[in-house]
């Protein structure tokens, strides 16, 4: 009996794929009664037919390629004969299960993407080559080890140290020997006591249920967490949105969701902004929980991402923490999905797969009828708007958990100011200040390298990169140019290319030249910049915040890598070195992005005892919406520029996707996206509420020798949005064009 599988293959491809499956079954089920019943057994495993998400070989063109199945059926539409068969059945249950197998459909029609490549996303590469889960060889206590006293070890205090760990964790892996600094003797040592044993990490190993789930004391909520903690309610679809101004306990009360998910034998998502950016997030969680807790961001090793991926879906991990990508996990019991910061704009996408993070994630909370809490102290627009409409059910957290105060927050006039390290008098005046007082200070400067712009001051000549339409920076350790666009790099002309004059200036400040002059002026405090030069490591960001602890004066230059999370207690003045940036760029959504920086960025401010003061330099101190943000604060802001939106027809109150080209010739690009415009002209005529703005050059309109283009579409209704881009789409991929020039679709783009 034939059976015919719809397969999505990690292809580019829109079309569905159709294989045919024989399954043996009679044949194989024929058997003597004098035949070993270990025979049988395995003949019936044999003749097991593929599930939805099981893992099949199919030929593809001249290619063997692993694809996962989407759908079996007896029947097929097509023309029988001209079905080939798979080549090899991989899994005999579902690998990718199906309420995950959901999400990526949703996600590809949603974001028009092609399946099979939605599904590639979801997979580590292992698995994606058709490889099996290995179970790591781990060690765990013997039952002996188990019943042994802590002190009985005294004499052997290495063994004492791993027989500690593994009361406390159950298991320790080989790497997480290393990484801990454990002696591979000591581990030896207790293996010959009989103490310790190695084996897989299998669902026996996990940790055991009764133990007790939190490794320390929770904290005792404010009255506001306590409030917001009693309107979740568990094993049901509701969207929280915590409003919670920075340090008012949100993660303390993600803590307490996560105890009572915990409980009741369930899993939890834990989705952060970007690693580096929130170690503290990751080390909160493992202080607090003795439970399973696996991280899946881009500092976790393809094996480790594996590991931790198969433990998320067969209930091994209990915590899964992680970035984006973390949201395509399988799961075997989820219980609550938490989207920390979840206004930031990391969560979406920006190529390939344009997903959001936190939107397929309230789409999977609502499919598996759980709670999903998102947080910040500066909630998107679209998250107000949701909450405004009922949709969302919005917490507030007011108050500073420790009883701190809010930052005061000032302008600082740069007009006419005498500048030095880009600071105005009256800055370096109030930094010197906090200094004597033994307390922080941050400069946020939102621009790594020494210098945004290498200019001669005899004939004008910048320098520019020879592929994009960009300035190099300058970058003084190691000295060389750099494009933050295509990562180019030169070295620094002695003198100018153009007129071979000696005059090479600099313009401007980055974060490498504000350190090194306030080192000069301060020799005798600590300046550590922050920047994605400085922390390339993983654990060089936690390292240089640990000067932070202490209770002496140092200042911290950095940029928007320290705008989130940080708890620093001795911080009392931010300055924000360069806020017109905010107020100057054409895309809408700029000035809603000041916002939320500069109320992060304060939020690192006065968060001990003493109170703190963000200073805010500005060429426009009257911009009515910085007076705004600074006397009514980040909620009103924000409503404010929701009513212009609103009078705009801008998201989220009109619906937007945009269609973007590039290629190394200008009028292919802009070409396409003229067909393009015509395609969703013609698809939206007599539809009402629609418009098509474009095609224009993009902001950069060249970056790495692709000239870029951009078409936008916007409607104030979605249905009839999403209606226009499917029939668009296939009609896309038929134009001649469409090979000439590489194109893409982006729904509710975050960046223009
Ligand atoms: P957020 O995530 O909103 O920035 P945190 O959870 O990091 O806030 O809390 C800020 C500070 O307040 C942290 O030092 C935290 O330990 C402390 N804190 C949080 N909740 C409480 C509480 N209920 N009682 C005392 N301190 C708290
Ligand atoms: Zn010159
Ligand atoms: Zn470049």
């Amino acid at each position: 009996m034939s059976l015919f599988l719809e397969v999505a293959l990690p292809v580019p491809l829109r079309d569905h794929y159709t294989y045919a499956f024989e399954a043996k079954a009679s044949e194989s089920l024929i058997m003597h009664d004098d035949q070993q019943e270990e025979l049988k057994q395995e003949a019936k495993q044999r003749a097991k037919s593929p599930q939805i998400g099981s893992r099949v070989v199919v030929p593809f063109r001249s290619r063997e390629l692993i694809g996962i199945v989407t759908s079996v059926s007896e029947h097929c539409q097509y023309d029988t004969s001209k079905i080939k068969p798979i080549i090899r059945l991989l899994d005999q249950e579902a690998f990718i299960p199906s309420e995950l197998l959901l999400l990526c459909q949703w996600g590809a029609k949603y974001y028009h993407h092609p399946l099979g490549e939605v599904i590639q996303a979801v997979i580590p590469l292992r698995y994606r080559e058709g490889k099996e889960y290995e179970a790591d060889e781990v060690y765990t206590h013997t039952p002996e080890g188990k019943g042994l006293p802590f002190e009985a070890l005294k004499r052997a205090k290495k063994q004492q140290e791993i027989h500690q760990y593994l009361l406390e964790h159950t298991y320790i892996s080989p790497q997480e020997l290393k990484s801990r600094d454990f002696s591979s003797n000591a581990i030896k040592g207790l293996i010959d006591k009989g103490l310790v044993q190695q084996t897989a990490l299998t669902t026996s190993t996990e940790i055991e249920a009764n133990k007790d789930l939190l490794k320390e004391e929770p904290r005792t909520l404010t009255d506001e967490q306590n409030i917001a903690l009693q309107q979740i309610r568990y094993h049901t679809y509701n969207c929280y949105l915590v409003e919670g101004a920075t340090g008012s306990g949100k993660t303390e009360l993600y803590m307490h969701i996560v105890a009572r998910v915990l409980q009741a034998k369930q899993q939890v998502l834990v989705l952060i902004p970007e690693i580096g950016l929130s170690p503290q997030t990751v080390k909160r969680f493992r202080a607090r929980f003795n439970v399973n807790i696996v991280e899946l961001h881009s500092n976790v090793s393809e094996a480790a991402r594996a590991r931790n991926w198969w433990q998320a879906k067969s209930g091994q991990a209990q915590i899964v923490i992680g970035t984006r990508l973390a949201s395509l996990t399988p799961f075997k019991n989820l219980g609550a999905i938490i989207v920390d910061e979840e206004h930031d704009r990391s969560y979406k996408q920006q190529d390939g797969f344009k997903y959001s993070a936190r939107d397929l994630s309230v789409f999977r909370a609502h499919t598996l009828k759980i709670p999903i809490i998102l947080g910040s102290a500066t909630p998107s627009l679209e998250s107000l708007h949701n909450a405004e409409s009922q949709r969302y059910q919005k917490l507030v957290l007011s108050l500073r958990a420790g009883g701190a105060k809010m930052p005061e927050i000032k302008t600082t006039d740069l007009r006419q100011a005498n500048l030095v390290a880009g600071l105005s008098q009256n800055s370096l005046h109030q930094l010197k200040q906090t200094l004597e007082n033994h307390q922080q200070v941050l400069v946020f400067v939102n621009r790594r390298g020494y210098a945004p712009a290498l200019l001669c001051h005899n004939c004008g000549w910048s320098a520019q990169c020879s592929s994009c339409d960009m300035r190099m920076t300058l970058h003084n350790s190691p000295r060389h140019l750099r494009c933050h666009y295509c990562d180019r790099s030169t070295r620094v002309p002695i003198s100018c290319p153009s007129c071979k004059s000696k005059s090479l200036q600099t313009s401007g400040y980055g974060t490498e030249q504000i350190e090194q002059i306030l080192a000069a002026q301060f020799p005798n405090v600590p300046v550590v910049r922050i920047d994605r030069d400085s922390t390339r490591t993983k654990q060089s960001m936690e390292k240089k915040l640990l000067v932070g602890e202490s209770a002496q004066a140092c200042i911290f230059v950095g940029t928007q890598m320290l705008a989130k999370g940080h708890h620093l207690p001795h911080l009392t003045l931010v300055i924000v070195a360069d806020t017109d940036q905010g107020l100057l760029s054409p895309d809408f959504r700029t000035l809603e992005h000041m916002g939320q920086l500069i109320t992060q960025v304060s939020g690192r401010a006065g968060r001990g005892e003493n109170a703190g003061t963000v200073l805010l330099q500005t060429h426009r101190p009257d911009h009515p919406m910085l007076q705004i943000l600074i006397e009514q604060g980040y909620a009103v802001f924000a409503r404010e520029l929701l009513t212009q939106r609103y009078q705009s027809n801008l998201p989220p109150f009109w619906h937007m996707a945009a269609f973007r080209s590039e290629s190394k010739r200008a009028d292919n690009s802009l070409r396409l996206l003229e067909q393009i415009a015509q395609i969703l002209q013609r698809l939206s005529h007599g539809v009402d509420n629609i418009a098509i703005l474009g095609p224009h050059a993009a902001a950069v309109e060249k970056i790495n020798e692709r000239y870029r283009f951009v078409l936008q579409i916007k409607s104030a209704s979605r249905n009839n949005l999403q209606r226009v881009l499917s029939e668009a789409v296939k009609e896309i991929d038929q134009l001649a064009m469409s090979k000439r020039a590489r194109w893409s679709i982006d729904v509710n783009p975050v960046e223009m």
